[in-house]
C-alpha cells in the first residue's frame, strides 16, 4: 500500500510551513488511496520535547490530519539505528571521525559552498576503526546521483561534493537525522516523502545511504518555503506563526485549509474549505515550484 508521512522534529511549534507540508503528504496519500503517517523525529534530545511533540499532534488533528496508525517516536529505535550502523560497518562504510566543531567551522572557505551546506573534506576518511564508541561517518561514493522531485522536476547532484561523507553518529551516542530518517522510512514502507525544500540539497546523500542499507528509494517532493508577505524570508516573531497564532488572528480552521490548499494549487482562490474538498484536487503537476508569501492580513 503507498505510504505518506509527515516527520516534523518536536523542538517547537508547527509553524505555517510546516503545516502546508503535512497538509501536501497527507492529500498526496489520500489522493492515492494510500496511508498516512506521522512520526516524531526526536533524536536529537535537548531540543526535542514531548510536550511540544503532543501539541503538534493535537494542531495537527484540529485541521483534521490525523493517522490511523499509532506514531512512531524516534526517541524509542535506538535499537534499529543501531544495527543499521553495525550493517554499514560490516560493508566497510563507516570510519571514525576526530573533528571538532571548531575544525568544521574554520572550513567555511569551502569554495564548493550551496545553501549554505559545507561539504564535509574528509580529514578523517583513511583513519582505522576504533569501535562503536568514536563519532561515525559514511565513505560516500564519487560521483552524480539523478533523481526526480515531484515538485522541483530531474535533479543531478554529487553528494560527495555536496554534503560530504555525513557523520551518522555522534560520541554522545546521539543518532544523527540522515540516518534515523532513512531507516525510518525503510521500516515503515514510506513510499512518499514531502518536505521543505531547505532538504533538497541533502537528497542524495540519503539516497546513497538507502542503497548501502539496501533500502527502496521513496519518491521525494520538495515544497517551496512560507516567505514574508514582501517574499523576504520570514522573521522570528511571523516565522513562528502557528495554529494558536492564526486563530488568535481571527482565521478560522476552514480559512487556513482554503488558504493552504490554493497555496498548494487545489483551488483557484484562498477561500474557506473543507479538508475533505480538497482531496480529489490535488495533484503534483499543480503544486507551484516556488515559495509562497503570507498573506498580508496574516502577518
Ligand atoms: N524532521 C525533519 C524536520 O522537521 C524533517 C525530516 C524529513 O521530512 O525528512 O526538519
Amino acid at each position: 500500500m503507498t505510504t505518506g508521512r509527515f516527520a516534523p522534529s518536536p523542538t517547537g511549534t508547527l509553524h505555517l510551513g510546516n503545516l502546508r507540508t503535512a497538509l501536501a503528504s497527507w492529500l498526496s496519500a489520500k489522493a492515492r488511496g494510500g496511508r498516512w503517517l506521522i512520526r516524531m523525529e526526536d533524536v536529537d534530545g535537548p531540543r526535542c520535547q514531548r510536550e511540544s511533540g503532543e501539541q503538534q499532534l493535537r494542531d495537527l488533528a484540529a485541521l483534521g490530519l490525523e493517522s490511523g496508525a499509532s506514531v512512531v517516536w524516534q526517541s524509542g529505535r535506538s535499537e534499529a539505528y543501531g544495527t543499521a550502523l553495525q550493517r554499514l560497518h560490516g560493508q566497510d562504510r563507516l570510519y571514525p571521525c576526530h573533528c571538532t566543531r571548531k575544525d568544521l567551522q574554520s572550513l567555511a572557505s569551502a569554495p564548493h559552498e550551496e545553501e549554505g551546506l559545507r561539504p564535509y573534506p574528509g580529514h578523517c576518511r583513511t583513519r582505522p576503526w576504533e569501535g562503536f564508541e568514536a563519532a561515525l561517518r559514511l565513505r560516500l561514493p564519487e560521483g552524480p546521483l539523478d533523481w526526480v522531485d515531484l515538485c522541483l522536476g530531474s535533479q543531478s547532484d554529487n553528494p560527495a561534493g555536496l554534503t560530504g561523507d555525513p557523520l551518522l553518529f555522534r560520541r554522545d551516542g546521539c543518532i544523527a537525522y540522515h540516518l534515523a530518517v532513512v531507516v525510518d522510512d525503510g521500516f515503515q514502507g514510506v513510499d512518499e516523502v514531502v518536505r521543505g525544500a531547505d532538504l533538497r540539497s541533502v537528497t542524495a546523500t540519503q539516497i546513497r545511504l538507502q542503497e548501502a542499507l539496501g533500502l527502496p528509494r521513496p519518491a521525494y517532493a520538495h515544497l517551496g518555503l512560507v516567505t514574508a508577505p514582501d517574499g523576504t524570508r520570514l522573521g522570528k516573531r511571523a516565522g513562528a506563526l502557528g495554529l494558536a497564532a492564526l486563530q488568535q488572528r481571527g482565521i478560522s480552521t476552514e480559512e487556513l485549509i482554503g488558504w493552504l490548499g490554493w497555496s498548494l494549487g487545489c483551488l483557484e482562490r484562498p477561500e474557506p474549505c473543507a479538508l475533505q474538498e480538497l482531496v480529489p484536487r490535488f495533484g503534483w503537476m499543480k503544486v507551484p515550484r516556488g515559495n509562497v508569501a503570507l498573506p498580508e492580513t496574516w502577518a
